[in-house]
């Protein structure tokens, strides 16, 4: 059972009038479901109830059409009728003994409206803040009453939908109650603009509303930023250190942390564990209601420390309970090593960026909770005894290996080299992601505990070993290589001379195998993913000059929606990464490139001694191959299927081939129903079943 080490996270807490059973906090998260997929969303939430959080909240949640979030799909209250799909969610989190928690919100400026069409509104007359040819019109004194009822209004809807916790939301730069406070966004100069006491008027009229209205059911919780990283422009950390000791009693729950949501959820190679800590240590200081903090945090060592110290009050977590939703239950069992790590890669977050439901790199059920029925724990057992031969231990071929194995099957997992992790391990050793590695350190353990998965290494194999082997059912998952020939999108047709006859030319495979340039190196990047990026650190690292050129218009465009792009950009600049957009790379001679810029067509020559190519892979599919071309063979030798997966059939991210090895398993020996293999969300026309 659980270590006595870790009894302090399992203490309850009162936030209010509510009572949570114990420390860890899921706080709120997009997920791209919101308000278009309720069935998907509550089933996502259960889980995470199921799994031992004390209180499960919502992500942002809008209050009326004047905040309307789209392309974005968020939780929507905008009248009684949205009640019902988050009835829902609060039904699946109490079944769990959770509280459920709901993160109101009007995005003012930071809204689009695109869907409603009304017209933004702001603390004083401003442009919309995503780039969109509108601006937000002022609010007057009717819009401030207004803006104040509708919060109201959804505060009791809540209630009503059986929420145990409402939000007041200023953090992240995306709500009212925080665009009041900055200064750059309020140049009022009425009661609610101008002085620190004035700018904190409505945020502090939102927390007494609240209270008001649904206080005797319900705890007010406050999510605020303390600090934005942009200097007098934003909220800094000396005036939130004012605002807090302002409001200190007034909400029953602290949720602090750091704005925009860049620098709230760094990617892992930016921030490492508790990395908020410097910003909203002072708050438990200044008030004696719960304080919540997040800081991707996955060892209970450090959650403990965080308590004892007296940093929160509250394990906050988003991505580490995406990663891992039993996580809580896992610490309460004793089962501290079961725990799947989220590793800070925010693909999790790009689910909402790019409007689809939320994905995880370690936790392939998240997100098919609902529309497929997996859970992160469980697996349906196997329908018969079988044998499966898993060619490939990366991440596709461990994940496979994994949950075959959870279902029961015999599994044999041959991995050529002397290691496994496939890709995981060697990115893994590249600069900052050593938290890649989580990927193939989870799967690993879970497969040392399980007598019928049997692992060989440094075990190459050729179609007639499978052949041999005498397996039931094969799967290739042999992984890909990064192709040195430039061919990518923006050169279909080739590149001149570019050969390492010309100069010397280099792949991510170089570095990873250890094999370097020398002198001045151009990467050039056709892929847009973040491996240029990192290509470009790592020579930086070893003292090589680097310039990143780009057909694209910006640098690592992918980054823009794991929230990595701002990081991305301080860093290479910073390293002194000469960094080109806009420019393809046509031709190669002895003493370096020529780029041609994609608008103008005008060419440059550039002196460089060696170039690293990101443009494209091909999967390493002979074995693959080659057994189908002998399928009589196969059929011979009892082999029922051969399947390949992951980066050995379409290459893609880590996320692809965990999600490629999971679904195998989950799908070896059902039946396929029709074409469409997962549940989807219909309306249905009135009167219709
Ligand atoms: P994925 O991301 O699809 O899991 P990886 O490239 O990470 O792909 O992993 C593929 C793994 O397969 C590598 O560790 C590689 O060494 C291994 N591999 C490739 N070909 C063979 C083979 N013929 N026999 C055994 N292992 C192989
Ligand atoms: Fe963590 Fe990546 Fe999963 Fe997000 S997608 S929870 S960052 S492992």
């Amino acid at each position: 059972m659980r270590d006595p080490r870790f009894d302090v996270l399992f203490t309850p807490v009162a936030i209010g009038p509510v009572v949570a059973k114990n420390r860890f906090f899921q706080v709120p998260h997009c997920n791209g479901m919101g308000h278009a997929m309720p069935l998907a969303h509550a089933a996502m939430r259960e889980v995470k109830a199921e799994g031992g959080w004390a209180v499960i909240s919502t992500e942002e949640c809008e209050i009326h059409p004047s905040g309307d979030l789209t392309p974005f799909v968020e939780a929507r209250l905008w009248d009684d009728r949205d009640i019902p799909a988050l009835a829902l969610m609060a039904d699946k989190v109490h079944a769990h003994g959770a509280l459920a928690a709901i993160e109101l919100t009007h995005n003012g400026p930071t809204a689009s409206n695109l869907f409603s069409r009304e017209v933004l509104i702001a603390p004083s007359h401003q442009p919309s803040k995503y780039g969109y040819p509108t601006q937000a019109r002022a609010m007057d004194k009717a819009d401030i009453r207004d803006y104040r009822r509708w919060h109201r209004e959804a505060a009791v809807r809540a209630m009503r939908a059986g929420m145990d916790v409402v939000y007041v939301y200023a953090a992240h730069d995306l709500s009212l109650a925080m665009h009041f406070l900055q200064r750059r966004r309020n140049h009022r100069t009425d009661e609610y603009g101008g002085s620190l006491e004035n700018r904190v008027r409505l945020l502090r009229e939102l927390l007494e509303d609240t209270r008001e209205a649904v206080g005797h059911r319900c705890g007010v919780a406050l999510r605020f930023a303390t600090e934005e990283m942009l200097g007098p422009e934003g909220v800094e950390l000396a005036e939130a250190r004012d605002i807090v000791a302002m409001l200190a009693e007034l909400p029953d729950l602290w949720d602090v942390n750091v704005a925009a949501w860049y620098n709230d959820s760094v990617p892992s190679r930016f921030a490492g564990e508790g990395a908020q800590e410097p910003f909203v240590d002072f708050v438990k200081r200044t008030t004696s209601k719960p304080v919540v903090g997040v800081g991707r945090f996955t060892s209970p060592d450090t959650m403990v420390s965080q308590i004892r110290r007296g940093i929160v009050d509250f394990i906050g977590a988003a991505r580490p309970s995406i990663a891992d939703p039993f996580l809580p239950k896992k610490i309460e069992e004793g089962r501290v090593d079961d725990i799947r790590e989220c590793i800070g890669c925010n693909v999790c977050v790009s689910g909402d960026n790019t409007m689809s439901p939320i994905r995880c790199t370690q936790n392939p059920s998240m997100g098919e909770e609902w529309r497929k029925g997996w859970h992160p724990e469980r697996i349906a057992p196997k329908h018969r005894e079988a044998r499966v031969l898993v060619v490939g231990g990366g991440p596709a071929g461990l994940e496979a290996a994994r949950a075959l194995g959870q279902r029961g099957y015999e599994v044999n997992l041959a991995e050529a080299r002397r290691e496994l992790g496939g890709r995981v391990s060697r990115e893994a050793r590249l600069p900052w992601l050593a938290e890649w590695a989580r990927v193939r350190d989870w799967r690993v353990g879970q497969i040392r505990k399980m007598p019928n998965v049997a692992t060989y290494l440094d075990s190459p194999m050729t179609a007639q070993d499978v052949l041999d082997f005498g397996a039931e059912h094969v799967v290739i998952a042999t992984g890909c290589h990064w192709r040195r020939d430039g061919y990518g999108r923006s050169n279909g047709l080739g590149i001149t001379a570019l050969d390492a006859a010309h100069l010397p030319v280099f792949t991510l495979d170089d570095l990873m195998d250890g094999r370097w340039p020398e002198g001045r190196v151009l990467v050039f990047d056709d892929d847009y993913g973040y491996y240029a990026g990192v290509a470009a650190e790592a020579l930086r690292a070893k003292g090589l000059a680097v310039v990143l050129a780009t057909p694209d218009d910006v640098v690592g465009a992918w980054g823009g929606y794991t929230l990595e792009y701002r990081h991305v950009r301080k860093r290479l600049a910073a390293l002194d990464v000469e960094t080109r957009v806009s420019v393809n790379l046509v031709e190669a001679h002895a003493s370096g490139v020529v780029l041609e810029d994609v608008w103008t067509g005008r060419r440059e020559a550039l002196a460089v001694d060696a170039v690293l190519l990101v443009t494209a892979r091909l999967p390493d599919d002979p074995l693959f191959v080659e057994l189908q071309s002998r399928e009589a063979e196969c059929r011979d030798a009892g082999i029922g299927s051969v399947d390949r997966i992951g980066d050995a059939e379409a290459p893609g991210m880590i996320v692809h081939a965990v999600y490629a090895g999971h679904r195998y398993a989950q799908s070896l020996g059902t039946t396929p129903e029709g074409e469409v293999a997962f549940l989807r969300h219909f309306h249905h026309a009135p009167g219709q079943a």
